[in-house]
């Protein structure tokens, strides 16, 4: 049997070597006599694996101990409550970057719980760019910057840091691990697993120390981060299963390289097949050039009559998973860590034979 190129933007494609490590270790772990499912989370056992999942994912991104490593659940989405709770102040204010679809929910979800100031957007130019710095209307009374430095739907990310006074509170769902970042820049890194990190059900929140113990009263403990870092991520039970087969991908990317390689593979990746696009008047990436994202990669046909046909003529060629977003319609190839370079060859050679018999 052979497996497909998945392009999904998420659950998105794991590496096959970790797929089969686990399928290794199904059945009974090192020697454990069980799987690590059945585990309970106090052995010894499941302690150990979500202690070398953090000191992986330290070493990976360079994580020092200012920083709580947290492993929690609800997703990233369930962080756009958590963000506002554990930092806004009651009557509080909270500035926040409009870049798309993600940026939206947040901004969404913050309004329940304070006053949000959305110091930029860029829903003008339909989320095709990142407002120039320059025109963020920053409050000086805010309690955290919060922007997405890749905006999973609109294929946009930020390759810079914005000056801010506040803390920057990042959702790093798509672009985690895929290149090194200084996580002294960030009070808060927070992401959902599935697309660079592991299966759905865990969420990764990476907060600096000393903005811990500010929750709100009414703030739940199961969204608390200081009551996450005070049990180590096991106030109630963790998923002990998501957390293991992360750990398995941080020791693949530390065997690949580390962040500096996987930027080296990210960045050809993702050249190659914007080169494909921009080459041809049959395909078109709408997002400006500087701000492409290097994961997510949205493209439309000249023609859109012919996406059901491309997307049924891919999928028999094994490359699963390319429909757009249905709020963009098109097609999006999703190109995390996982993805392999050979995927995104067979992608290009499939789009220019695709083009050559029907344009
Ligand atoms: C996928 C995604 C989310 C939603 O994540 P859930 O884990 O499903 O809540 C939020 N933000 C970004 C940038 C994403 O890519």
């Amino acid at each position: 049997m052979a497996r497909s190129y998945n392009f999904c933007a998420g659950p998105a494609a794991l590496p096959e070597a970790v797929l089969k490590q686990a399928q290794e270790e199904m059945l009974d772990w090192h020697g454990a006599g069980l799987s690590v499912m059945e585990m309970s989370h106090r052995s010894p056992e499941i302690v150990g694996i979500a202690e070398r999942a953090e000191q992986d994912l330290r070493d990976l991104m360079g994580i020092s101990d200012d920083y709580a490593v947290l492993f929690l659940q609800g997703g990233a989405s369930s962080q756009f409550a958590a963000v506002p709770l554990n930092l806004m102040p009651e009557v509080g204010v909270a500035d926040y970057v409009n870049t798309g679809q993600w940026s939206k929910k947040a901004i969404a979800e913050g309004k329940r719980y304070g006053e949000v100031n959305v110091a930029a957007s860029s829903e003008g130019t339909n989320f095709s760019t990142i407002p120039p710095v320059g025109e963020w209307q920053l409050r000086d009374d805010a309690a955290y910057l919060h922007y997405t430095p890749n905006e999973t739907i609109g294929g946009v990310e930020y390759f810079w840091v914005p000056d801010t006074k506040a803390p920057r509170v990042v959702d790093m769902s798509s672009t985690i691990l895929s290149r090194p970042v200084d996580v002294n820049d960030y009070g808060v890194i927070y992401a959902g697993a599935q697309k660079n990190i592991g299966p759905a059900g865990l969420t990764l929140v990476i907060v600096r120390r000393e903005l811990l113990g500010r929750a709100r009263p009414e703030c739940p403990a199961m969204l608390n981060w200081q009551v996450a870092a005070d049990n180590d991520s096991m106030y109630n039970t963790p998923p002990t299963f998501a957390v293991y087969l992360a750990g398995l991908v941080f020791q693949w990317l530390k065997e690949q390289g580390g962040l500096d390689a996987m930027e080296q593979i990210n960045r050809r990746k993702a050249e190659k097949l914007y080169a494909a696009i921009d080459n041809s008047p049959f395909y078109a990436n709408p997002v400006e050039v500087a701000s492409r994202s290097l994961m997510n990669v949205p493209f439309t046909l000249a023609d859109d009559s012919l996406d059901k046909t491309f997307l049924t003529e891919a999928e028999a060629a094994g490359l699963l998973n390319l429909k757009g977003h249905r709020s963009v319609g098109g097609m999006r190839a999703s190109i995390y860590n996982a993805v392999s370079e050979a995927a995104v060859d067979a992608l290009i050679a499939f789009m220019q034979d695709f083009e050559q018999r029907h344009a």
